[in-house]
């Protein structure tokens, strides 16, 4: 079985006031981690073979995610690696470091390059000092420019830059600046995510009430077609709603994630999803630490059994996000579901999606509309014969 394999690295400085991912402030422990990973991969790989018969799991992407993962040093990587080559098929094609401006050092950059990372995903989050002191980030644009360079001079030229857009006092002047600027750099990949207020967060407490959030979706909404054009017109494919590439610099491991391909998740707080289970490790650094060392188990706990609907309604919310959107005799095939005539007509006669040949694809108002569009979808899935 082929597999995406994701690694969460749940340490950062700070936290910052609207992230809602799972990760811990302060200096991380690289040790402690590191023997609790290597114990995790051990005991997968005797749950796997229990599970799966023998040793056939070829991880074919790995992702280093976070938190923030330039914090830990190659060596701790290189463990981690020397023991995924011992227990699996471990040849990916891409290899994904998330990293974070201000942390990033030549000597660390050279020696990720020399394991085998072969793309960096760089959060610069905003080009504007103005949106940097906002998001309350720790870096500066002049550190974002280095830690470009310090990348490039590595000879890591798969470079995804990585922007919020929608923070309070972005205005459209802005962020066309920011767009030229980060152009400057050619990277071949960039992502931008709006803006997100979620509970449980200090922006949550802070923004609650207030105005500017109550009334921004329509402003984010034109923030997004400035983005889509800006760049769609310089030679990036829109490929996902939130994604931007040049031809065959889409991001391997999350087109995973959309095209509801198996993936395993490792370390505290990381997804899974193989075959119709998805299970979590608990987003607690204790509770994690006491599974592996102390009961001597795997740390995750089952969160969702995929039923025949729940699996097909999973593929449409995915794949809908990507451009290149479903395959309906896909689903008539493997699940004997399909989607209403008259609803699929209806979205195309609105102009919300396209048929192209067996693919339902949203067009980009569609895409604007997507969770409401998915919804309407999903009252509209039939048994097909
Ligand atoms: S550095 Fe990234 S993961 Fe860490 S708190 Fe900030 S946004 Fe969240």
């Amino acid at each position: 079985m082929e597999l995406g394999l994701y690694l969460h690295v749940p340490f950062c400085v700070r936290k910052c006031p609207y992230c809602d991912f799972f990760s811990v402030e302060g200096e991380p422990d690289e040790e402690l981690y590191l023997r609790a990973l290597l114990k995790e991969i051990e005991l997968f790989k005797e749950f796997s073979v229990s599970l799966f018969g023998a040793d056939t799991l070829k991880i074919i992407t790995f992702y280093v995610g976070g938190g923030t993962p330039s914090l830990l040093s190659p060596k701790f990587y290189h463990r981690v690696i020397e023991k995924l080559l011992r227990v699996f098929d471990f040849r990916p094609l891409e290899l994904t470091l998330e990293a974070n401006p201000e942390t990033l050092r030549i000597d660390w950059l050279k020696g990720y390059k020399e394991l085998g990372f072969n793309r960096i995903s760089l959060g610069v989050q905003s080009f504007s000092s103005k949106g940097l002191r906002f998001l309350e980030r720790r870096h500066e644009v002049k550190d974002i420019i280095l830690a470009i360079e310090m990348i490039r001079s590595v000879g890591t030229d798969n470079l995804s830059l990585d922007f919020i857009y929608g923070w309070k006092g972005q205005g459209r002047k802005t962020l066309l600046r920011e767009l030229s600027l980060a152009l400057e750099f050619s990277p071949p990949h960039l992502s931008f995510y709006e803006l997100t207020i979620y509970p449980g967060t200090k922006f949550f407490k802070r923004f609650f009430n207030d105005s500017f959030f109550e009334r921004r979706s329509e402003r984010c909404a034109q923030f997004w077609r400035i983005i889509d054009e800006f760049l769609e017109e310089r030679g990036y494919r829109h490929y996902e709603i939130s994604n931007f590439a040049w031809d065959n610099f889409e991001c391997k491991h999350n087109l995973l994630y959309w095209r509801f391909e198996p993936y395993l998740g490792l370390g505290a707080g990381a997804v899974s999803r193989i075959g119709d289970i998805r299970f979590q490790n608990p987003e607690d650094l204790s509770l994690y630490f006491r599974a592996l060392f102390e009961e001597n188990r795997l740390p995750y706990k089952i969160i969702e059994n995929f039923s025949k609907t729940d699996k097909i309604r999973e593929i449409i919310f995915m794949g809908l996000r990507m451009s290149e959107g479903i395959c309906l005799s896909d689903l008539r095939d493997k699940y004997g579901l399909g989607i209403r005539e008259e609803a699929i007509k209806l979205l195309c006669g609105k102009g919300f999606s396209q048929l192209e040949g067996d693919r339902l694809k949203l067009t980009k108002r569609g895409w604007l509309l997507h969770s409401k569009i998915v919804a309407y979808i999903w009252e509209n899935i039939e048994e097909v014969k």
